[in-house]
């Protein structure tokens, strides 16, 4: 079916299209555009328009352009200004469908809550959500423009590097819940303190439909900040550890593959709770708590609890996200290490869950628990303490070696014990021309830093050993 007839889309935009069209989807990448798409010619490091000829080459049916580039032929929307009109196009997206919209914003946690909520829903209904991290000022209006107009339920991921970058976005969502995940020393670059993090998170919240919900994590330092901004929403619901959360944690089992979680719901104060248990499909306090308010943000949306509690059960994290897999080092022998592919991004608050889940993961006979960390970028001027910090952490006890990768980690392996001290190397690359000396048969190897760290290349190399 069409995702956009010419005549809605230059409805939407104001545009003129060159020849009439109708597109099935929407794309910003002639590397991954398909047959039938229309392109969108946004400008970043390069120029969109120097594309288009190539977008309809590879099957494209009309291209979204502030001018017709030389010797394209195919249909052409065009308009003044491409990123302005990809913004109508969203709002007409959202304006034509009946779906419950639910925005997703938060230091860490907001891709696993994006797919955890895309899990359950899409069991109870069309959902749709981004495949990728598209939560900025293209990828939010990006994704709520490809909505299809029958879609149920929608996942929106609000992400900021700068102040005042979620107010607009969310208000272009116009969400029926807003969840704010965590907040924590992430992009402190750029904010300064975790309030300033906190305030810039509840303005989510500006955003909710009149009568929507507004969910928040109700354990954290900032809590009171994030409470107060949700106040002005139809109903604010904390979720957390801590007493008078509305969805409230009362206990967190964890096991090597999965946590059982159990507490209780009170929307309203003075009625009666609600009890609720269920499992993880992966380990980890902080997926659990990431689960709870998927739940709760799914059952605000109009989902039921209890089907979408049964089937959280069996989400898996992405790649890069704390993904687990077995590796065998020799198809003649039984040997094999356990990977946790962490490397998609790191902060002290994912650092910390993400050691957790190394010490209560089994190891083979012979193994030991690796860590292979490369830098948390991002941090602002106390960046070297946050880097040595990690070395406090109780969860080392259960550790064995930690190598680390990067001027910044040089922190953390001078602050280790001499016991867990591993490799220090001044990028990835390094360690992963040894990667066969650092694993042994039955390890368990998690490898975590941020994408610039490009610990993702000694994951890279770990898989094909
Ligand atoms: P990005 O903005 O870079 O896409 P994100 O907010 O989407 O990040 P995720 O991709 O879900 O966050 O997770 C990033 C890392 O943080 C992963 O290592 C994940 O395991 C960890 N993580 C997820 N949720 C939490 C949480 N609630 N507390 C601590 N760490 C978390």
């Amino acid at each position: 079916m069409a995702l956009w007839t010419q005549r809605d889309a230059e409805q939407a935009t104001g545009g003129t299209a060159t020849a009439p069209f109708e597109v099935t989807g929407l794309s910003i990448d002639t590397r991954t555009i398909r047959p039938g798409e229309m392109f969108i010619a946004l400008s970043a490091a390069r120029d969109g328009h120097d594309f288009v000829a190539q977008a309809f080459e590879k099957g494209a049916a009309a291209a979204l352009v502030s001018c017709v580039p030389k010797g394209v032929t195919g249909p052409c929307l065009v308009v003044p200004d491409v990123l302005d009109a990809l913004v109508a196009l969203a709002k007409a997206a959202r304006a034509r469908t009946q779906a419950r919209v639910i925005a997703v914003t938060g230091s860490v946690g907001k891709t696993s809550t994006k797919e955890m909520l895309r899990h359950v829903l899409s069991r109870q209904g069309a959902t749709h959500a981004a495949e990728a991290s598209y939560n900025n000022h293209w990828g939010v209006p990006l994704t709520l423009a490809r909505m299809p107009a029958d879609t149920r339920y929608a996942v929106i991921e609000i992400g900021m590097n700068h102040p005042g970058e979620i107010a607009p976005l969310a208000r272009l969502a116009r969400p029926h819940v807003a969840l704010v995940t965590i907040v924590a020393s992430a992009h402190l670059e750029a904010f300064g303190s975790l309030d300033g993090i906190a305030h810039e998170k509840a303005a989510i919240f500006d955003g909710l439909e009149p009568d929507g919900t507004a969910l928040y994590n109700a354990d954290l330092p900032t809590t009171p900040i994030l409470a107060r901004a949700a106040a002005k929403a139809g109903q604010a619901l904390g979720f957390g550890e801590a007493e008078d959360a509305a969805y409230h944690v009362t206990e967190i089992s964890i096991s090597a593959d999965s946590s059982a979680v159990r507490g209780e719901i009170a929307l309203q104060p003075g009625h009666p709770a609600r009890k609720f248990l269920f499992k993880t499909g992966a380990p980890g306090r902080h997926l659990a708590m990431n689960a709870v308010a998927a739940l709760a943000a799914a059952e605000a949306a109009g989902a039921e609890w209890d089907i979408a509690a049964l089937d959280i059960a069996d989400w898996r994290p992405p790649a890069g996200r704390g993904q687990q897999e077995v590796i065998r080092l020799d198809s003649e022998i039984d040997a094999s290490i356990t990977l946790i592919d962490d490397a998609f991004n790191a902060n002290p608050a994912s650092m910390e869950a993400a050691f957790e889940v190394l010490a209560a993961t089994p190891t083979g006979p012979g193994g030991r628990r690796v860590a292979i960390l490369g830098e948390m970028l991002e941090l602002g001027p106390d960046e070297s303490a946050m880097h040595a910090g990690l070395a406090r952490h109780p969860a080392l006890d259960r550790m064995d070696v930690i190598h680390t990768v990067g001027p910044r980690m040089q922190a953390l392996a001078e602050a280790l014990p001499e016991r867990l001290r591993g490799l220090h190397v001044a990028q990835a690359d390094d360690l992963g021309e040894q990667a066969h000396n650092l694993v042994q048969p039955g390890d368990v190897v998690l490898v975590k830093g941020s994408k610039g760290s490009y610990v993702s290349r000694v994951v890279d190399v770990l898989r094909n050993l």
